[in-house]
This record gives C-alpha cells, structure tokens and sequence, in this order.
C-alpha cells in the first residue's frame, strides 16, 4: 500500500473529530455550552478510563511503596491558607476597554517575547522575559501595565491600546457551606488534589505502617478559575489531575526527584507518545514552595505545552500544615544515619511531586493518535482518516461485523461477542456495507474488526482486520481471544515502564 502522512494536524481538526465521534462534547451545548468544560462522550470516558487505570497501576502496582486514597473535593478552609492558595494562587489580569475581553498580563508579554524570538531577536525575546519575571517577582502590577505599553501590545480584537490597571485575580472558586446563611462559611472547591494527600499524610503513614520513603497517589477533580481558558481541554475550569507525593528522608529528595522524572518520561512513552514529542522544561524561577521543577512537556498541535510537572516540594506544605493545625506533622526514622551512628530520629519529611492533568494527558494521545493518510495510487487515491490508539488504550478492542443480516451468520457473530464480551469491550455493527462499518471503526481507534462470513458456519474461522495496516488474516474462533488479549494488555505496556 502506498500511504503517505497529511499535512500536520490543527486543533479544530482534533476538536471536531473528538465531537462527531463521541469523545468530548462541550458542556451544557444546548444552552451554547460553557466556557472552558467539556464532556467526556461515550468514546471518550473509555480512552480516558483507560488512561487513569494505566496511571493509576503503574503508580500503585509497579512501586510496592506507593499506596492510593480518594479525598474529598471539600476541604477545610484552612487547607488553603497553608499551602499558600488563598495568598498567592493569583494570575495578573488586564481588561481592554474597547474590546471588553479580558487577558493575562503575563501571557501578553510572554507572547511578546516569543514573537521577538521568532523573528531571530532572541537576545530582545529574553531581555522581556527578564524583566516579566522581576515584575512578578516583586508582584509589581503597575510596572507589568507600564510594560505592556511600552512594548506597544495591542489588544488583537480593539487594536487598541486602552487597557485597564493590572489586578490579581485568585483562580479558586468558592461557595458557602451551611444551610442558614449566618452559619453559612466560605469554602473552596479545590485547586489541586495534592493538599488532600499531605493532610492525610499520617493518617495513611500510620494506618499502612509506612516506611520513608514513599507515595501517596490521588486521582481527582480540580478546579480554577482560569481568566483565559482557550485551546480546547488543554485549559480547563474543570479538570482531573492524577498526582502522587513521595515523602522522602530531607537530603535525598534530589535523587528521588530525579528517579520519578525519568519514571514519568518512560510512562508517557510506554503509552504510545513519541520520544521526538516529549520533552524536559526545566524552571528557572522556581514556585515559593520548591527547591526543582520540571514540566514534561507534550507536542500539542500549537506547540510544546506543559502536560505533567514534577517538583521538589521541600516539607513546605507539611510544615504549614503543622503549624496552622497545631498538629505534629512528623515521622520518626529508625534508620541508623551512619555519620552518627544513631537513628535519623524524627523529622518532617520532604516531598518529590509528580502532577498530570488526566485531560492534558487525553488531548495528547488523543492528538498523536489522529491520523490522516493518502492510500493508494491513481483513480483508487483517497484519504483515510483514522485514530492510531494503542491497543491498551482504545474505547473499543474489537467489533464483530456478520457479512450480511442473514443465514444465521448474525447469530454467529453474536456467540463470538458473548464469547469475548467478559475480557474486552466489543460490539456489534451490522449496519451499511462492510468497507463503512470498518472505516467507522478506524475513526473511533478499535484495533480489531472480525468478520463473519459464510466460511465461519463452515469451519469456525473468521477474519481479523488490523486497524493500521487494515491487513486482515484468517484465524479459528477458539484462538480470538489471545490474540485480541495479547495487544491490548495493559500488563504489557506496564512492562515497558
Ligand atoms: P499551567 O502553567 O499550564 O497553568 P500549572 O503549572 O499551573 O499549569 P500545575 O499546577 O503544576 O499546573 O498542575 C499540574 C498539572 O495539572 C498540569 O501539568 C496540567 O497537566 C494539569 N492542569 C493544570 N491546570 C489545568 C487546567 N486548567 N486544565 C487542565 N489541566 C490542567
């Protein structure tokens, strides 16, 4: 077959094909939706299923230190305070006055600057960034107002440059909690998953009697506020993060930090994204409460964008959380520290953090899996648009088609379903011709399609189709399941961890 890759693939490709077949729709549409939340389809909830259940065994499976917990969403207030949210969990925002929309100050002239740096100025690019990370810094919002003017930044809807003063905007959504009014309490929905691991440490440290070091693992909902929440599921309001804390003794958390980096690189490649679209970003400037950072960063059809940070958090949060609490957040370590030949004592530990958006993770397989090809040559040239999933991955792992609806060849095809339906999710499709019932299946991702035909009744065998090289082979009903079973094992992609 002669196939030869499309043009590169743009986002609104991605947002309609992830629409018309049932992976993410946006939320509440019939009302016109709602900025920056979007649904998981039929589709989607499977592919994203599959991705947590991937994240959530190779944390809690592959490491026999690390141990899962599912906290609430509601959080005691205070939770907030310590960990440094309700002071500084801030973007800077900046309205036009013509226009009426509202921008991140911070990200106009982080465009800037990349603008000056594409064009080959990239000395001018970095002098801009500089000085955006002094204004920041010092939380100077006249200066980063002063700063946009000065770099002549218009607003790309007005043209204009009547820009409002520069204000913090807190990205946390808050409600009230209580049924009479006066009882009622401000409350916040949280941000991050990572403080309901931290204000169970110890419960989970003494109940499972752990040992330094090791890991707490959450999958969960988060929330914020975003001011710009653009780019389809990339930035969110609503989102799900899969985050685990790793409590390390103080004076190793470089190692550890290191280890899990690499760790989480390997996963994001045993999941099918390629090397030559993954890469390090390391932070220069760090949060208030981390001694390293990096982001791993994805390919995402409008460039290299943050999909997962690890940070060595220090005991920041631990510490604000013993000091707001009035609770000893300590664990004794009976290690013998050999410089002193007695144990390491008590301590409290220090926090290697590894943080995925479970979204960010599903628009990036989801945009690397999309695939458009030319097959064929002359007169039989046409396009075919599939989705290259791996096999662990997929929504569906097989679809049983009958050749026709008749000659008890339907009823054959539903024995195999009820043969398989127990290990893998399969279905059934009799409707329209066979070459549409395959393509149908190409879009949403399902690896195999297996044809029953008038050879079936005879000797029990059927055909399988493979999605990529749509190559099909004849094999007996009885080997269906291993051979389905062997390529979409998740067993086998953990391995490669
Ligand atoms: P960004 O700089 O893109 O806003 P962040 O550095 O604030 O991200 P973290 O606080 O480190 O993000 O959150 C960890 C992970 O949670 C991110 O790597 C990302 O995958 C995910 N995430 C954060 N904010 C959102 C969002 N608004 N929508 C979807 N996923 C998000």
């Amino acid at each position: 077959m002669n196939t030869t890759q499309a043009p590169a693939t743009s986002l609104q490709d991605i947002i309609a094909h992830a629409k018309e077949y049932g992976f993410v729709f946006p939320s509440s549409e019939i009302y016109d939706g709602l900025q920056a939340v979007y649904d998981y389809g039929q589709n989607g909830v499977e592919l994203k299923n599959n991705l947590k259940t991937l994240w959530w065994k190779a944390m809690t499976q592959l490491h026999d230190n690390v141990v899962g917990i599912d906290a609430s969403i509601f959080m005691h207030p205070l939770t907030w305070k310590a960990s440094g949210h309700v002071d500084s969990f801030n973007d800077p925002m900046i309205d036009n006055r013509d226009s009426k929309k509202r921008y991140r100050a911070d990200q106009l002239l982080e465009l800037k600057a990349e603008e000056y740096e594409k064009a080959g100025d990239v000395a001018r690019g970095q002098a801009l960034r500089d000085e955006l990370g002094r204004l920041q810094g010092a939380e100077d919002m006249d200066g980063l107002r002063n700063l946009i003017i000065a770099e002549g930044i218009k607003d790309p809807i007005s043209g204009t440059d009547n820009w409002t003063e520069v204000r913090q905007f807190n990205l946390m959504f808050s409600t009230q909690v209580g049924s009479v009014a006066e009882d009622a309490s401000l409350i916040y929905l949280r941000p991050e998953t990572a403080q309901g691991i931290f204000v169970n440490f110890l419960n989970v440290q003494k109940t499972g009697r752990m040992k330094i070091p090791f890991g707490i693992a959450q999958i969960g909902k988060a929330f914020r506020n975003e001011i710009v929440a653009r780019q389809f599921t990339f930035r969110m309001r609503e989102f799900e993060q899969m985050e685990m804390q790793f409590f390390v003794r103080p004076g190793t958390e470089m190692e550890w930090y290191e280890r899990w980096r690499d760790a989480r690189l390997k996963f994001h490649q045993a999941v099918g994204l390629p090397a030559e679209k993954l890469k390090f970003h390391i932070h220069e400037k760090l949060a208030h409460y981390a001694n390293a950072a990096v982001d791993i960063e994805f390919q995402f059809p409008f460039g290299f964008r943050e999909m997962e940070g690890i940070h060595s958090r220090t005991d920041f949060d631990l510490k604000s959380h013993q000091e707001l609490s009035k609770k000893k957040q300590q664990y004794f370590d009976n290690d013998i520290d050999e410089a002193t030949g007695k144990p390491y004592g008590n301590y409290i530990p220090y926090v290697v953090e590894t943080s995925v958006g479970a979204d960010r993770l599903f628009l990036a397989v989801f945009c690397n899996a999309f695939t458009k090809e030319t097959v064929g040559e002359g007169e039989q040239q046409k396009e075919r648009t599939y989705l290259k999933l791996h096999p662990a991955l997929a929504p569906v792992k097989a679809a049983v088609f009958p050749l026709v609806r008749k000659d008890g060849l339907p009823e054959k095809a539903e024995e195999i379903i009820k043969s398989l339906r127990s290990e893998f999710r399969v279905i059934y499709e009799e409707r329209d011709a066979i070459g549409k019932r395959y393509t149908r299946q190409d879009l949403i991702g399902t690896p195999f399609c297996i044809a029953v035909d008038y050879q079936t009744l005879e000797d029990d065998t059927v055909t399988i189709r493979h999605r990529d090289t749509t190559e099909q082979i004849r094999i007996p009903i009885r080997d269906l399941k291993a051979y389905i079973g062997q390529e979409v094992s998740m067993e086998r992609v953990l391995e490669q961890m």
